[in-house]
Order: C-alpha cells, then sequence, then structure tokens
C-alpha cells in the first residue's frame, strides 16, 4: 500500500484526485472520527491519513490524539507499506518550519519524514500548491536542508506539484512507479 500523509490543507485529497480520479475526501471534517480513506490504485491502494498538524477550532488534545493515531496506524503497518507521500504546501512549509524553530520545536512535517526514514519506507515528498511559489528551487533547496535530505538524493525525493491546476503529476507518477520497483526488488534480493 502507499500512504499519503501530511498538514491539514495542504491539498492531499486534491492531489489523490488527481492521480486516481477519486474523491477521498468526505465533507471537510477533520481528523478524529475520520478513518484512513482507501482507494485502488494501479494493483495496490492509496490510503488516505488524516492531516495532522494545527487546525483552527481542534483543541491541542485533538490534534496530538490524530498525530498518534496516525503514528500507530504506520507503525502497526509498516510491513506493508511500500511507499509513502508526504504532502506539504510549497508556499506555507518554509515560513511554517521557521516559526517552530524559532519556538524551539521540531516541525511536525521534518518530525514525521524524519520518522519515515527511521521506519525505511521508501519516501517521496510532494511539494503541493507551486502555482504560488516563486523560486520552487529555493522552496526545495530549503525543505531538503531541513529534513537532512543530502544533494545527490534531493532529485528522487522531492517533486513539486500543483494539484489544483494538474501541473507535474506525470512526474510524481513516474517517480512512484520508480520507488516502488526499487522497494520490491530490495526485498526480494
Ligand atoms: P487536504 O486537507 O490536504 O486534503 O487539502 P485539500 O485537497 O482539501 O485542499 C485544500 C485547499 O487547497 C483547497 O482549497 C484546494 O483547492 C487548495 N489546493 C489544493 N492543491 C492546490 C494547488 O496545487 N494550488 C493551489 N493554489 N491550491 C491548492
Amino acid at each position: 500500500m502507499i500512504i499519503f500523509a501530511g498538514r491539514s490543507n495542504v491539498g492531499k485529497s486534491t492531489l489523490i484526485f488527481r492521480l486516481t480520479g477519486k474523491r477521498v475526501r468526505r465533507g471537510k471534517r477533520p481528523g478524529v472520527t475520520r478513518r484512513p480513506m482507501e482507494v485502488e490504485w494501479r494493483g495496490t491502494k492509496i490510503v488516505d491519513l488524516p492531516g495532522f498538524g494545527f487546525m483552527s477550532g481542534l483543541p491541542s488534545e485533538v490534534q496530538e490524539k490524530i498525530k498518534d493515531e496516525i503514528v500507530h496506524y504506520i507503525e502497526n503497518n509498516a510491513d506493508r507499506i511500500e511507499l509513502a507521500i508526504l504532502v506539504v504546501d510549497g508556499k506555507a512549509a518554509p515560513e511554517i518550519i521557521r516559526r517552530w524553530e524559532k519556538r524551539g520545536e521540531i516541525p511536525i512535517d521534518v518530525e514525521f519524514y524524519q520518522f519515515l526514514r527511521e521506519l525505511e519506507i521508501p519516501t517521496i515528498v510532494a511539494v503541493n500548491k507551486i502555482d504560488k511559489v516563486k523560486n520552487v528551487e529555493s522552496v526545495i533547496h530549503f525543505l531538503a536542508e531541513k529534513f537532512g535530505v543530502p544533494p545527490e538524493k534531493v532529485k528522487e525525493t522531492f517533486v513539486p506539484v500543483s494539484a489544483k491546476f494538474g501541473k507535474n503529476i506525470e512526474d510524481l507518477k513516474f517517480l512512484m512507479e520508480k520507488k516502488r520497483k526499487d522497494h520490491k526488488t530490495s526485498r526480494t534480493r
């Protein structure tokens, strides 16, 4: 299976719709009662995890609970997860990361990426909403540094996309297939 994770409102469901032609979201209600939503895709299953991080109107205990549930879900399914797509908002992410760091906290996206690395789940970072970003290269460079991705791995880790305008979706699909294939061969070796 392939999991999609990311903060609320980064465009996860729009992106899954672009990829699969299927709608995963029922209404706007975030987290809590939402189970991971599943759609079939190219012989596997895409799982849309609830959005994590700050959501206005949700108390912080609830936000923590959602995060814990996501973490448990991933830990419990780690053996079956062939690929993770971490979706970030290319416009908002750098600012949010800087803000968290200023407060002396580890930004949730950074923490989440490192968590996936620790579990050795192949991960692609889909940098979404690039239609709103002037210098996409510098955003990717910034994120790579924060996530601890070495320069030679940037191209195989980050894909700039615009889910809303259907930009670079083919690039994302291509990289997804490549990572799936690599993952399979590394397992059967
Ligand atoms: P989710 O909460 O991560 O599933 O986010 P949604 O898919 O519901 O999208 C949140 C908002 O971002 C919606 O208003 C989308 O139309 C908008 N959005 C999604 N992708 C893009 C994008 O690539 N560019 C822009 N400008 N807006 C986007």
